[in-house]
């Protein structure tokens, strides 16, 4: 099988900064996984004994802790420093840009607007910098909201697609006087989505290759499905032959979680399907 890789693709400058920052930090334990790809957490914890906590309850006093990449509640990372754990923030600046944004435009007496989904950590932490911040998946969510004061800012969890953060934008400035835009979607997850966009339509068959729970890796799926069959993978051991069936060229991308060392196994087990 002929095997064609997406001209950007894989690790983003956030997650190689934090797995740099906890390779450093043997010994160690993360707040939250680090990056959304268990098996990359999997070799931290072999080969440099970082550990991961799901809770602030589970840290004991004096223990070095890393932040994860998309961040913490404000107040859990107060909750840590009070504990004299010794705290070091591997947050991604892209996702730290954000959280200022949301404390300065509430300081402000802004109402502010994420563009997200509540449930993500990044969006969480962003959210907690503020006093009177809604989060909305998408438009049409904007009215039921009750907003505290008459200005909005808005801003976008990192990972969102900008094309539809425009429709968040066109409808709150239809109904508020003052808007206050700020385009916090992250380039790497552009470059990666543009990349997957133009490789998507020149192959028969796309793999993409992240964390099944990884925001980024699923816009890349849905983009790439737009285009041709396309198929989400954690790693080679998921790649069932038969999707190849009269499939000429395969096009591979993967998400910003998704490290070198996984990619490669795919691309080797790819080139060895008979199409
Ligand atoms: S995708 Fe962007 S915002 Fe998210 S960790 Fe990577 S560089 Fe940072």
């Amino acid at each position: 099988m002929e095997v064609k890789l997406a001209s950007h693709y894989g690790f983003c400058f956030g997650v190689k900064r934090a797995i740099k920052i906890a390779q450093e930090h043997k010994n160690s334990a993360t707040m939250g996984p680090l990056i959304h790809n268990q098996k990359e957490i999997d070799r931290l914890k072999k080969d440099f004994n970082v550990g991961l906590y799901s809770t602030i309850k589970e840290v004991k006093e004096q223990e070095t802790v890393i932040i994860r990449t998309h961040g913490i509640p404000k107040n859990d990372l107060a909750e840590l420093k009070k504990n004299n754990t010794k705290v070091i923030n591997a947050t991604c600046p892209f996702v730290t840009t954000p959280q200022q944004i949301v404390k300065k435009m509430s300081q402000d007496r802004y109402s502010v607007v994420i563009f997200g989904d509540a449930d993500h950590p990044e969006v969480k932490g962003v959210k907690s910098y503020g006093d009177d911040v809604h989060v909305v998946p998408n438009s049409e969510d904007l009215d039921s909201l009750v907003f505290k004061y008459d200005k909005i800012a808005t801003v976008a969890q990192t990972t969102k697609q900008k094309e539809k953060y425009l429709n968040i934008v066109n409808s709150l400035i239809l109904k508020y006087k003052e808007v206050r835009v700020f385009n916090t979607i992250c380039d790497a997850t552009f470059e990666n989505q543009a990349a997957t966009r133009e490789l998507s339509a020149t192959v028969d068959i796309m793999i993409i290759i992240g964390g099944k729970n990884s925001s980024n890796t699923k816009q890349l799926f849905n983009i790439s499905q737009e285009n041709c069959v396309s198929y989400l993978i954690e790693d080679e051991s998921e790649l069932n032959p038969k999707w190849f069936a009269n499939k000429l060229v395969c096009g591979i991308t993967a998400g910003a979680s998704t490290p070198d060392w996984i990619i490669q196994k795919v691309i080797d087990k790819v080139e060895k399907i008979e199409p």
